[in-house]
């Protein structure tokens, strides 16, 4: 059995989801400790137990130390079984996280999968909805699965309540891809969304996008949810070319001004916009798995988070393949998967 050690180099959630995902695709069994060492509330939260029921349930998997707090788990899996699925994560706790452990399984399983997930769906720290499915599904189903996502409502912490539908259409195998260059830019627009919040702090968002990207009025709107559940903001901003759409995300949050939400978002796009390389560092920490699992591909990224470093070596643990980085320079790195 593998022993993974969660306190290793980021020491959070992610080595513990992507062990869950690497153990139901391999059929390695793992035990993992220290989970979550590095964080402010160390162990298994809410999401991340959530994560390790929904990886057990649709991996026909047994599961030993599977508690609120644990730091420690045993995690044999089974098979990957297609079907329909409904997870409650019962707090603001992040539903594309807790689709993040069970997405790649399900994509190689034998039968279609329908995924129902409630929880937050544009969290802190997390990938929000949008970047899901506007930047990382995409180069997924490049890869040969088909995965469509819906949101029914927006969840926003504290409040939660969000809901989205997964569908998956499963391939045999991932086949490895390449994304070396961006392409042309095809699309781009922002938008400032708001929760039974006033609408004037999505109109100060708007202003800080047009003004500091130069944009046109209907490049940036506001966008006020219907029938919300509980206060939230988020601002977004989206660059489609040819062969990636990257979404750059300003988080709301209370005692953070509108101007300051904004321009978080903005300064992320405009550092990309000083790079060439098509693939920013949220999508290099989702990207690597998928690739990896495929044996082969390679991309251009803009550089090598904490998060894909610790991602490097993990996957190496489970899966025979050899990744590269190489520095093209200050804001390019190839990275290599054979
Ligand atoms: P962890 O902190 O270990 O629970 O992992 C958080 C995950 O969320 C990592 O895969 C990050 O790359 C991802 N993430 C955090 N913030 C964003 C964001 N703004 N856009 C996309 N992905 C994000």
């Amino acid at each position: 059995m593998l022993t993974v050690d969660g306190s290793f180099c980021e020491g959070g959630g992610q080595i513990l989801r992507s062990s869950l995902a690497l153990s139901i695709v391999t059929g390695r069994a793992f035990r993992i400790e220290n989970i979550r060492a590095k964080r402010r509330k160390p162990g298994l939260l809410r999401q991340h137990l959530t994560a390790v029921r929904a990886a057990a349930e649709i991996g026909r998997c047994k599961v030993e130390g599977d508690e609120m707090g644990s730091t420690e788990l045993v995690f044999v899996p089974g098979v990957a079984v297609g079907g329909d699925y409904t997870f409650s994560i019962g707090t603001a706790g992040s539903t594309t996280l807790v689709l993040q452990t069970i997405l790649l399984p399900l994509a190689l399983a034998k039968a279609p999968s329908r995924i129902v997930l409630e929880g937050g769906t544009h969290n802190p720290y997390a990938p929000p909805f949008d970047f899901l499915e506007r930047s990382y599904l995409p180069l997924v189903n490049r890869m040969g699965p088909k995965v469509s996502v819906t949101l029914e409502r927006y969840g926003f912490y504290p409040a939660g309540g969000g809901r989205m539908v997964v569908d998956v259409t499963p391939a045999e195998s991932f086949g490895g891809i390449s994304i070396v260059e961006r392409g042309d830019l095809v699309r781009r627009c922002g938008r400032a969304v708001v929760s039974s919040l006033d609408r004037k702090i999505a109109d100060r968002e708007v202003r800080v996008m047009r003004k500091r990207l130069g944009w046109d009025e209907g490049e940036a709107e506001v966008v006020e949810i219907d029938r919300p559940v509980g206060p939230g903001n988020i601002v977004t901003i989206e660059l489609g070319y040819e062969n990636v759409t990257e979404v750059f995300t300003g988080f709301g949050e209370v005692g953070r001004a509108a101007e300051a939400v904004a321009s978080h978002a903005v300064q992320q796009c405009q550092r990309y916009l000083r790079s060439s390389a098509p693939v920013g560092e949220y999508l290099t920490d989702q990207l690597l798995l998928p690739m990896a699992i495929a044996g082969s591909g390679t991309f251009r990224s803009t550089g090598l988070s904490r998060h894909s470093e610790t991602h490097v070596d993990l996957i190496g643990k489970f899966l025979d393949v050899e990744i590269e980085t190489e520095r093209e320079d200050s804001r390019a790195i190839v990275i290599s998967i054979a």
